[in-house]
């Protein structure tokens, strides 16, 4: 009999019941701007923030509208201006491009290896472009971030990490988002914890975070911060800081405090799901799983793995059958953009040069969301289905 996986790949979790409670009290103070405060109250956005800090082991910590707005203010807190050159991931998302296109810079991507990490020696080679690298930790892949910042100190340039799919992961102990000058986050429903829309900014940098924190449109009310610098560190920055509304408000505030507690578990519930579909995909013919490197702490809440070198009818044909079985497997090799896929030449306004080691390894992932809807027993009816789909092309293409 085919088994068929009836699961929603995009259904999360609801709300904790303490954060709906929380947000209903925001709602009947009618106090939702972050600002807007009674007295003697700290308010949910600033003790948001410290939570967030205090859960990193950051200095400063600002919360925002969104992911890419942090990146936006993140890049603008750097001086990055208008015709400047920013180094990027070849494999990521469209906000990261988007966010350094925002200010006016240009983006220049670096490629990608086989384990989906930034490549090295194609960042050395282009370093001298730039005084900015946003690394994105795309999928929750970390690279050697000892030997990423090595490079970076050495040929000067400053890193921005997006860590949009690594909340809660780390490279040898130390938290992502805490090796670069300033870290972001996104809070957005699809992420680690979930508020609709929202992001987070950290940094121990405090002249980087006054800036952030003044651009983010905190008026001259940065004294109602609670992870923010010093007054006097914004003495020297207000003057010159242009104002460029992105605030968080206290009712995504409220929702998201009860998660950043519960992040923990949460991350090891992912894993527990992670790690139960890799072994099922383990020894398929043609699949390469992506080896989680030992010296990193990962966040399963995606899953890639490569099909090298098949071609895109081959491909095509290994989506269209899980699909019909209820798996959906996304690739990022098409040639044109597809719900949240894309490649970097599909970012026409950020013109590159080929890079065709890269194209092969994009040309090969295929990725898949892990929710936390699923039970152990849905990841391991997953693979299955994964790994009986793959045999079967495999087999049409190899014979045997
Ligand atoms: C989601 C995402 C972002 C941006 O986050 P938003 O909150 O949606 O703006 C940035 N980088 C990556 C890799 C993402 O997946």
């Amino acid at each position: 009999m085919t088994e068929v996986f009836t699961g929603n790949f995009t259904q999360q979790e609801p709300i904790p019941e303490e954060g709906i409670a929380a947000a209903v009290a925001v709602m009947r103070s009618g106090r939702l701007h972050r600002y807007n405060v009674a007295a003697g109250e700290a308010g949910e956005v600033a003790l948001l923030e410290r939570e967030f800090a205090d859960y990193l082991g950051a200095k400063y910590c600002l919360a925002v509208a969104s992911g890419g707005y942090a990146m936006g203010a993140a890049l603008r807190a750097l001086g990055v201006k208008p015709g400047d050159k920013v180094l990027t991931n070849a494999f990521t998302l469209a906000p990261v491009p988007g966010a350094i296109a925002a200010v006016g810079a240009v983006p220049v991507f670096v490629g990608v290896t086989e384990d989906l990490v930034i490549d090295l020696e194609d960042l050395a080679a282009k370093a001298d472009q730039a005084d900015v690298l946003m690394l994105s930790h795309m999928r929750g892949h970390l690279c050697d971030m000892e030997a990423l910042m090595a490079l970076c100190d050495a040929r000067g340039l400053r890193v921005i990490e997006d860590c949009a799919h690594t909340m809660g992961a780390d490279w040898k102990g130390r938290p992502s988002g805490l090796w670069g000058v300033m870290g972001c986050y996104s809070t957005q429903t699809y992420k680690h914890i979930n508020s609709g829309e929202g992001g987070f900014l950290v940094s121990d940098d405090a002249e980087l975070m006054a800036r952030a924190t003044i651009l983010s449109g905190s008026y001259m009310l940065y004294d109602r911060h609670l992870a923010a610098p010093a007054p006097e560190v914004f003495e020297r920055v207000k003057y010159h800081t242009p104002n460029v509304s992105g605030r968080m408000d206290h009712l995504r505030a409220a929702v998201l405090r009860p998660q950043v507690r519960a992040l923990d578990a949460q991350c090891a519930a992912w894993n527990a799901r992670y790690l139960k579909i890799e072994a099922g995909l383990r020894g398929t013919p043609g699949l390469k799983v992506i080896d989680r490197p030992e010296a990193g702490r990962f966040v399963g809440s995606s899953i890639q793995f490569l099909l090298l070198d098949w071609g895109e009818a081959h491909i095509k044909d290994v989506v269209a059958r899980c699909q019909t079985r209820g798996v959906e497997l996304k690739w990022f090799g098409g040639k044109e953009p597809v719900a949240f896929t894309s490649r970097y030449d599909s970012w026409r306004y950020a013109p590159s040069a080929p890079m065709p080691a890269s194209d092969r390894i994009l040309a090969s992932i295929m990725d898949m969301r892990v929710p936390l809807t699923f039970s152990l027993e849905d990841c391991a009816l997953i693979a299955r289905i994964i790994q009986e789909e793959v045999r079967a092309v495999h087999h049409i293409v190899h014979g045997g």
